[in-house]
């Protein structure tokens, strides 16, 4: 086979090989089930097996308490921008708190208002989006139906490291950094992922969602985009995507069996991402990092060169070398390195050595 290269990408992502080789082997004929995942009918025994596990290990690995409902469903995270007002929103007096913080909130709540009242709760537009706010930066409305937030802006490189403890309930979009640290769930309203970055292939969003929030969805909402359906049907509300859930499922074994957890994933994010913000700060200000020390993102580290030809040579310079995927949204410029769970930590090294050696040759 040719060389796989260390894929830098920030979504679809880099996997673990040992899920690639697994999916491999079990797609002419999944063990005991005589046909491959992909012909399998969605209510066979052998995808509910499969649709189980996955819930399973996802609710051990998050410690998901037993009064939140887990769904997998379609359309993507941005679906969600438009699920989450239609079902959290609708009927309420109150607007909704939204937390700008890059371009993925600001696009939420774009969504948000189309469906109903939005408020911006803190908007970091005037330093670029380089940095979070923290409890003391905004004025909380205890009785805001919810507050959104992303927990990791994959444009901008900024990361909330903490869970809020509101009186309103917490939407996050946990789209890029999914599964990288434990989280304390019970903090949370809702949560979600698209699985394209740190949990799987593109095709899946993990939406988790407390109890007593299906009360609000509306009857008169369109099937598919109410969350009580998909509760009650336990995903099967629709054909879902049984490739992507199958894959995700492969992905929560090894984060629980092959990395042991996310205490220890958090950890080895932690490492990965230092050395890359190292070479930053030791390169006399040859790379400039995006984000506000206090708020780098462990899963895409954003930096800039003195200059855009730079940027530019810097990232034809490192796919040559098998570091792919560098270059940063269309929408910032830059560089962006995507380091998420599955990224080897020799591939972390090879970046850190070649910004050095190209700071060296360059500088
Ligand atoms: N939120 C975040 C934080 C993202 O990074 C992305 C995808 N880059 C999205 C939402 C949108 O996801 P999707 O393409 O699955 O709709």
């Amino acid at each position: 086979a040719q060389e796989r290269v260390y894929n830098f990408s920030p979504g679809p992502a880099v996997l673990p090989v040992s899920v690639l080789q697994q999916a491999q082997r079990d797609l002419m004929c999944l063990p005991g089930y005589g046909m491959s995942i992909l012909e399998m009918s969605h209510r066979a025994p052998g995808f509910l097996d499969i649709l189980a596990a996955a819930k399973h290990n996802l609710k051990e690995l998050l410690r998901i308490p037993d009064n939140y409902k887990i769904i997998f469903l379609q359309g993507g995270s941005r679906l969600q921008f438009s699920m989450i007002p239609m079902n959290l929103l609708r009927g309420q007096s109150q607007p909704a708190d939204y937390l700008i913080t890059g371009s993925w909130s600001k696009m939420a709540l774009d969504e948000a208002k189309r469906e109903g009242l939005a408020r911006v709760a803190w908007d970091g537009k005037s330093t670029n989006y380089d940095r979070l706010p923290t409890l003391a930066d905004w004025q909380p409305n205890k009785d805001a139906p919810y507050t959104y937030l992303c927990s990791n802006e994959t444009i901008q490189g900024v990361q909330f490291d903490t869970d809020f403890d509101l009186k309103s309930p917490v939407v996050a979009d946990c789209s890029s950094d999914f599964l990288h640290r434990p989280l304390d769930v019970a903090k949370y309203g809702l949560i979600y992922a698209c699985a394209q970055k740190n949990a799987g292939p593109a095709g899946v969003t993990a939406v988790i969602i407390r109890e007593d929030l299906l009360a609000r969805s509306q009857d008169n909402l369109p099937g598919y985009m109410n969350y009580t359906g998909h509760v009650k049907e336990d995903s099967l509300y629709n054909t879902p995507p049984t490739f992507a859930i199958y894959l995700m499922g492969l992905v929560l074994r090894w984060l629980k069996d092959d990395v042991g957890g996310l205490e220890k994933m958090h950890a080895f994010n932690q490492e990965k991402a230092k050395l890359l913000y190292d070479v930053i700060d030791g390169s006399g200000g040859y790379f400039k990092g995006h984000a506000q020390p206090a708020n780098r993102s462990l899963m895409n580290v954003t930096f800039r060169l003195p200059s855009e030809d730079l940027e530019k040579k810097f990232c034809k310079e490192g796919e040559k070398r098998g570091l792919d995927g560098l270059k940063g949204h269309r929408s910032v410029g830059g560089v962006r390195a995507s380091i998420y769970n599955a990224m080897p930590l020799e591939g972390v090294k090879q970046l850190a050595e070649f910004m050095k050696e190209f700071q060296q040759q360059n500088g």
